[in-house]
Formats: C-alpha cells, structure tokens, sequence
C-alpha cells in the first residue's frame, strides 16, 4: 500500500516539563532522523510542548527554535500534566503523520524510521513495545507489568501490554482521537479505543539521559486509577458482588442465630459476633462508596466541560500556519 505524497509529513511531538537539561542531548538524535528520513520523501519536523515547566526549559526551547527553522513551539499556561501537554500538540497537527516522543530520550528517536516503514505498509497506529527497561527500579517495572495485565483483563478496550505513549499516528488515528474530548485522559487507553491497524515494534527502553522521573510512587497509583476508572466498571460490579455474597452470608448466618436462640434460648451474648459483624459490614459499605464515589467524582469533573489545556504562546515553524501544522 502506498500513501500519497500530501501524506508524506511527519511532526515528532514531545511533551516537556521541566527537561532542561535532556532536551539538548535529545534534540540532536530528532534531527538526524529527520535528515535522514528528508532523503525518503518524508518532510519532517518537531513540535515542543512546554506543560508550564518551571526551570529554563522555555529559554532552551526557544534557542532550539531559532536555530532550527522545523522546530514548533507551544507553550501551556501552566503544567497541565503529561495527557494534556501530548493533547495539545497532538491538536495543532493538522496534516500527515506525529510521532510521540518523551524528552527523556526513554524513547529512541532512533526508531522513528521503523516506525515510518510500517505507517507506509498501511499501519494507522505503531507503538513501540518495551522488551526491557533500563535505569528503573524493580518496584516499578514489577508494578508496570501488572497494570498492564490487570488493564487488560478488566477493560473492553484493547491495551497492548508494555506500551507507553512512544508511537506514530496516522492522519486518520489523529483525526479520530481529536473526536475523544474526555477530561480524564488515559491515553493508552485512547490510543486503543481508536482502533484501526496497529503493530508493536519491539525496543529497549533506555534510561533518562538526564533529569529526574516526574512520576513517583503515588502519582503512579493514580494514574492506575485514572486507567481503571477511565476504562472500566468492573470495581462498581465487584462492589455488587460483594453485597450479594454479603447479603446470602448475613441471611445463613440470621437463620442460624433464629434457629439457635429456639433451641437453647437466647442468654445475652455474642457482643463480640455483633461488633465484628457491624464493622465488616460498615467497612464493606464504605469501600463500595469509596468506589461508587471515585466514578461520580470523574462525572462531576466531565460535566463541567472545561478545555482540556490553555496556551500561553504557540511558535510555529517556518513556514507553517498559526492554525496549526
Ligand atoms: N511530562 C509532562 N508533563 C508532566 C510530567 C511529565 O509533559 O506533568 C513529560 C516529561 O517531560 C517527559 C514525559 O512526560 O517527556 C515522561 O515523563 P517522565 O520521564 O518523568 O516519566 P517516566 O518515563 O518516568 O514514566
Ligand atoms: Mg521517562
């Protein structure tokens, strides 16, 4: 399958906070890329979204910028979190192909090329798929590797295991994911909501070149959640099984105390039965609450209809619209 020539563009999107110090070292390997894959047909460029990083990033963003007339420029009003930043300059690309890319250098810029091949095969989504992972500790590929698992099993949506946001999109995927507004924004997820023809590339993930991981423990756990709750019911329907099983139990073991008091009477006891009944019970309910609350929370968050980012200044490229690439 062939595309043609008007599909031929290619925008790497990359999502910065706080990267002064990676972004230099990445910016090099992007540019290689693009020169080499300028001798295919394929016309290139980069696209920098700055989430409100607090450090030079900007300063060293906007050297870039200068220095390079493919380099786009967008900055966020403030730091809105990796999901909105990828969002928002995934908006602003209007014609071909964006690859996503962290500014970490985790994702090699390196494999853009394979990634190119399988979108002129005919692919619509191309990830790259971690076979290993360098630089992160056990703890967090141990828990990385079972949110996958556990996503998978949970969710309806197709969540290839292993897969960040490092992929190219074609025209399309763009064009379909631009139609998915929500505010809660699990991209992998999305990613796999979309459909069409997908392909994993295998690679190692590399350690950060520079810079610290924005995402610790507890951001990680809610990021868990974000993906559950974004992506399935399945807890509220555990919270129904488990008033079922409750209810069946309470009913036996109501027959048994009935049964019992009119057998041997009833002296004034089991204060400790009672006790460990009512705080199961009470526990129960407030975990199913809890449940029932983290979803009506996100409806609240959804129906205030929000957008999803606001820009502070938006620099394109030489030669590209202020409407947007
Ligand atoms: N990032 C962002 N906004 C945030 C946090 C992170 O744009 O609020 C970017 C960050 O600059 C990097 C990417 O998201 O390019 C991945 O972040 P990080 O490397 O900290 O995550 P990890 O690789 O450890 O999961
Ligand atoms: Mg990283």
């Amino acid at each position: 399958m062939s595309l043609p020539p008007s599909c031929e563009r290619l925008t790497v999107v990359v999502a910065a906070y706080n990267e002064a110090e990676a972004l230099p070292a990445l910016h090099p390997r992007i540019v290689a890329v693009l020169d080499a894959l300028a001798s295919e047909g394929v016309d290139g460029g980069v696209l920098y979204v700055d989430d409100g990083s607090r450090d030079r990033t900007w300063a060293v963003l906007d050297d870039l910028a200068a220095a390079d007339p493919r380099v786009s420029l967008l900055r966020l009003s403030r730091n809105f979190g990796k999901e909105a930043a990828l969002t928002a300059g995934l908006d602003q690309v209007h014609d071909g192909a964006a690859v996503i890319l962290d500014a970490d250098g985790q994702d090699p810029p390196e494999l853009i090329p394979q990634f190119v091949a399988k979108w002129r095969e005919g692919y619509d989504d191309v990830h790259g798929t971690r076979i290993e992972r360098e630089g992160e500790t056990w703890f967090k590929r141990a828990t990385a590797h079972g949110f996958y698992r556990l996503m998978q099993r949970l969710s309806k949506t197709p969540i290839p295991t292993d897969t960040g946001d490092f992929r190219l999109l074609s025209p399309r995927s763009l064009e379909a994911l631009r139609l998915l507004r929500e505010r809660h924004r699990f991209m992998k997820g999305l990613f796999g909501w979309v459909g069409f023809h997908q392909v994993s590339v295998p690679y190692r993930r590399e350690a950060r070149v520079a810079g610290r991981s924005k995402f610790n423990a507890w951001k990680l756990w809610n990021f868990a959640l974000e993906g559950v709750t974004s992506f399935s019911t399945a807890p509220l329907r555990v919270a129904t099984y488990v008033g079922v099983l409750t209810a069946l139990l309470a009913f036996v073991y109501a027959l048994w105390v009935v049964v019992k008091a009119m057998l041997w009477g009833d002296p004034v006891a089991g204060w400790p039965t009672m006790m460990t009944v009512i705080l199961l019970l009470g526990g129960v309910q407030l975990m199913a609450l809890g449940m029932i609350g983290e979803y009506l929370g996100r409806l609240y968050e959804e129906s205030k209809q929000r957008p999803l980012y606001l820009v502070d200044r938006w620099r394109p490229a030489a030669g590209v619209s202020s409407g947007g690439i």
